[in-house]
């Protein structure tokens, strides 16, 4: 059984996170998905909130477990039983912060893989942040996110 876990702040989960999910779902045997409550980020949508939005967008998915956690990510993927972390990788400008982060849990947690995956090129500009910037300037999100989180989107910034 090889599991991964694929952290992240998911606020929120757009389809660029979902088309990483779906391509982990074909490699390993548990993708489980770690939602960071993250407080330092000051989220838009409460840790719940988050969980519920990729438990909506994930259903169906039997590979996929979804699990809210506050430590560090690193001893949360030992007591989750990984072998590997995940991470998506959209543009170069991606792979700075990204390196220095894999290579910090690596000091953290020799034994632990970093992994990265490239999205399908029509999700590689796609971010959380962007989404919910146009979101909140009353633009159409509908091409970037799952319609549960569309929802939501147009609730918070009503
Ligand atoms: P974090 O706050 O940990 O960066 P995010 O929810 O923003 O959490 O992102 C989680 C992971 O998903 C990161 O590795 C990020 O680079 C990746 N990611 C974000 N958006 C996309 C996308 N459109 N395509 C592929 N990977 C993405």
């Amino acid at each position: 059984m090889v599991a991964v876990v694929y952290p992240g702040t998911f606020d929120p989960i757009t389809n660029g996170h979902a088309d990483i999910i779906a391509r982990a779902a074909r490699l390993f045997d548990r993708v489980i998905l770690g939602v960071a409550a993250n407080p330092g980020k000051q989220p838009v949508f409460g840790l719940e909130e988050r969980v519920a939005m990729v438990r909506a967008v994930t259903e169906g998915m039997p590979k996929v477990e979804i699990r809210p956690f506050h430590t560090l990510l690193m001893d949360f993927v030992r007591e989750q039983g990984a072998q590997a972390v995940l991470r998506g990788l959209r543009a170069v400008s991606d792979f700075e912060y990204e390196f220095q982060l894999a290579s910090m849990n690596r000091r953290l947690a020799p034994e632990i893989e970093t992994i990265f995956l490239t999205p399908a090129e029509q999700y590689a500009y796609i971010s959380s942040s962007l989404v919910r910037e146009i979101a909140a300037l009353g633009g159409d999100v509908s091409e970037f996110v799952h319609p549960v989180v569309q929802r939501a989107l147009r609730a918070i910034y009503r």
